[in-house]
């Protein structure tokens, strides 16, 4: 069993030092506990630890753990959305973190109006043109983003990216500059704050804190290596 309080304090030391090198302040920056194939009690240990909010990819696997824990968490939907699942994505998951097609954005939009709820989302960016990966291809996003802001129902909170993966978390470090550019880029064109970045996970959230993420999503050094790999494609 791994000591998930200890690795949530040794994960918060490391983004209060990634802060300081980038000389920004650590309140600026959210650790979302990504829970995935993590049982409840998993995420209870983490939550007594002080740990509130939580990332799941899969609504089937998360359903039942959200219903068994205590209404106070915070939680994220971080991976790829299917139509037929966002009625009951949009109740459960305070943000959703893949949100990556104008057509995905309108129907969230309207079914959003339908439940009574102001969903806050984040923009997928394929910030590496990756066939596997969804994500608004970067040219399209800013192409896009007028009809985007026009969907009264959702609060956009700025872009999220899964970097294609490298050798080390080095080389990430282009993915998630240009993807803190494009956010400035879009901030400029469009006349709206984008002011979140959420990007980063277990391998490289130092240096996507160094380069502007407010929401780091980090699974395997809190809870533990996966069965299985996952690198947020569909369910
Ligand atoms: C699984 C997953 C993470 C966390 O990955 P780790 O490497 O375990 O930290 C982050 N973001 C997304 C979209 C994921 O699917």
């Amino acid at each position: 069993m791994p000591d998930i309080a200890k690795n949530l304090a040794e994960i918060k030391d490391r983004i209060a030092a990634s802060c300081l090198r980038a000389d920004r302040d650590p309140e600026t920056v959210s650790l979302i506990a990504v829970s995935k194939t993590f049982p409840a009690d998993a995420v209870r240990d983490a939550w007594e630890a002080g740990q509130s909010h939580f990332g799941e990819n899969r609504l089937q696997e998360a359903e039942p753990k959200i219903e068994l824990l205590p209404g106070s968490l915070h939680w994220h939907f971080i991976g790829r959305v299917q139509r037929n699942k966002v009625r009951r994505i949009l109740p459960r998951f305070e943000v959703i973190h893949a949100i990556d097609s104008l057509g995905l954005a309108s129907y969230a939009n309207d079914l959003a109006g339908e439940l009574g709820l102001f969903p806050k989302v984040f923009l997928q960016v394929n910030v590496g043109g990756e066939a596997s990966k969804g994500g608004f291809e970067p040219a399209i996003v800013g192409a896009e983003m007028e009809n985007l802001l026009a969907l009264d129902r959702l609060e956009i909170l700025g872009l999220m990216c899964i970097p294609p993966p490298g050798p080390d978390a080095e080389s990430a470090r282009p993915w998630f500059a240009a993807l803190r550019e494009q956010r400035d880029e879009l901030e400029r064109r469009a006349g709206v704050p984008l002011p979140f970045l959420s990007m980063g996970m277990s391998g490289d959230f130092e240096v996507a804190v160094e380069e502007g993420a407010t929401h780091v999503r980090v699974g395997s050094a809190i809870f533990g290596k996966r069965g299985y790999q996952m690198d947020g494609g569909p369910d």
